[in-house]
């Protein structure tokens, strides 16, 4: 058999070692994309595909030509990835996600800014892969028999034991991108019937002239764990700017729960009608408060720092499409920078006397951690635990919610401003677990509601009343904007303890959780 096998590689020689030219060239950009971003594991498991593909040609040919046909179209997009933005594991899918989410000219905008020789070298190159493929399939044929049966049992071995090793081959780059499509393709379709239902909107402007505020100023926070802030009565010092305002009797510190541990329903739940016992119905058919401000003959601006695409984001691409002006400072969760990316873009922002509303949308404390703050301000300068790295993201924060408070307050002297803030969700924090969207915890709920406003108004000393009945579910904090502010009669609010955990068809009742405990 021995002797067989030997005879068999001979005679085929020349097709085995253009199939391996193939093979290596094909896996080659990518093999080296991960090892540069140093990704051990992610490296060993390309390298054991380049082991399969060596196999494959030796009993099936078209097998072996969808393999390398598929390869060589994904290092077109990986290296793309890779050129321009650092190549992560999590980057693939929101960046298809926010090309499929944007208007054309900002595609040809991005092509423009974002493509260059590196690309065309790279699509070149994969085509080249192709050619070669293509004089292989019609030029060689082999005789292989016992090697043949040799290669097809060490093959299906190896995606047996891959598929032991990592659960399902489908589940890593580049053989998961088809199932990041579809999965990509349900939040479109979200994205896309609830903007039908905004354009079929037949919105006349208001003419009451009942708005209270010059400016208004809605903070949307990430991840705040309201116990990790002084102002909650937190031990560490972690908010000494909004702790400083406590002094002042238009500062209002609120108990109050988010209804959801995800910002993809939490975010709809917040700020439009959505709420948790009917989320899709009315986030599908109601305006956020972006565009009932709008209608209320406010100027509104989206100025965010989180995505604007990605497995959270097109649930809120959906809301901040609302706003008559956009800003968005990075393309996902991987390649953010601090918040204080996005003071310029304020700073620059011209004095007016128009009336006009900014929801800005913080990274604030989403993990990781560390790539949240800069070493100037934060309260740990060698954090040693999770806890110390979590508390410098709300110290810097703070530090971040000064900013925006004195740029609109300096700029807009003499002007009613009202300021909100908010976090989507809190967070679990230690040092085993952190993190949120995992089983309902207290913590994962436990979010900062604060508000200030620069003249006395009633209307928020009434909700304040009111809060000492009970914690708020932010469920309805869209209602509670347009009270204080005026544009709206209907004070709702919701004392509900029901909250979703994970997803719209699981309820939990708040006050049947429990904190998380450290095991
Ligand atoms: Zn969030």
């Amino acid at each position: 058999m021995l002797h067989k096998i030997k005879d068999e590689i001979s005679e085929n020689r020349k097709y085995i070692y253009l199939t391996y030219i193939i093979s290596i060239l094909t896996m080659l950009p990518q093999l080296i994309a991960s090892f540069s971003m140093s990704k051990p594991g992610h490296f060993i498991f390309l390298s054991v595909v380049l082991v399969m593909l060596l196999f494959i040609p030796k009993f099936n040919k078209l097998l072996f030509s969808l393999f390398i046909i598929y390869i060589n179209l994904t290092n077109i997009v990986i290296g793309h990835i890779f050129i321009h933005w650092g190549y992560t594991n999590a980057n693939i899918g929101p960046m298809i996600e926010t090309s499929a989410l944007s208007p054309r000219y900002e595609i040809l905008e991005y092509l423009t800014t974002y493509v260059d020789y590196r690309d065309l070298l790279l699509i070149v190159y994969s085509c080249l892969m192709l050619v070669f493929l293509y004089k292989f399939l019609f030029h060689f044929k082999h005789s292989f028999k016992v090697v043949k049966l040799l290669s097809f049992i060490a093959t299906a071995l190896i995606i047996l034991g891959v598929g032991y090793w990592n659960n399902l081959l489908a589940s890593r780059e580049p053989f998961n991108i088809p199932n990041k499509c579809m999965r990509i393709n349900n939040h479109i379709k979200i994205y896309n019937a609830r903007m039908q239902y905004l354009n079929s909107l037949q919105e006349v402007a208001a003419t009451d002239k009942t708005s209270i505020y010059d400016k208004i100023v809605v903070i949307q926070g990430e991840s705040v764990n309201k116990h990790h802030m002084s102002i909650y009565n937190y031990d560490q010092k972690t908010t000494p700017f909004l702790s400083s305002l406590k002094s002042k009797d238009t500062l209002y510190i609120f108990d109050a729960i988010s209804p959801a541990n995800l910002t993809r329903y939490s975010l709809p739940a917040l700020h439009t009608q959505a709420n948790v016992h009917n989320f899709f119905e009315l986030f599908l058919h109601s305006k956020s408060i972006i565009s009932d401000f709008k209608t209320h003959n406010y100027k509104t601006y989206c100025i965010s720092n989180q995505s604007k695409a990605g497995k959270d984001d097109s649930y809120i691409a959906s809301m901040t499409q609302e706003a008559d002006v956009h800003f968005y400072s990075n393309l996902d969760y991987a390649s953010a920078k601090p918040d204080e990316v996005m003071l310029p873009y304020l700073n620059s922002i011209k004095n007016n006397r128009d009336k006009e509303l900014y929801f800005i949308h913080l990274m604030g404390s989403h993990a990781q951690y560390t790539k949240r703050y800069t070493d100037k301000h934060i309260l740990f300068q060698n954090p040693i635990n999770i806890k110390e790295e979590y508390d410098n993201t709300i110290y810097y924060t703070d530090y971040i919610l000064q900013n925006i408070f004195s740029c609109f307050i300096h700029k807009f002297q003499n002007q009613k401003i009202l300021f909100i803030y908010v976090s989507d969700h809190g967070e679990v924090v230690s040092e085993n677990k952190h993190g949120h969207g995992l089983f309902p915890t207290k913590d994962q709920y436990d979010v900062p509601f604060i508000i200030y406003s620069t003249i006395k108004n009633n209307r928020i000393d009434e909700l304040y009343e009111k809060n000492k009945r009970g914690y708020f579910n932010l469920e309805n904090l869209n209602y509670m904007v347009k009270y204080i502010s005026g544009i709206s009669e209907e004070n709702r609010i919701s004392y509900s303890g029901d909250v979703l955990g994970l997803e719209p068809k699981s309820i939990f009742n708040y006050d049947d959780l429990d904190f998380y405990k450290t095991k």
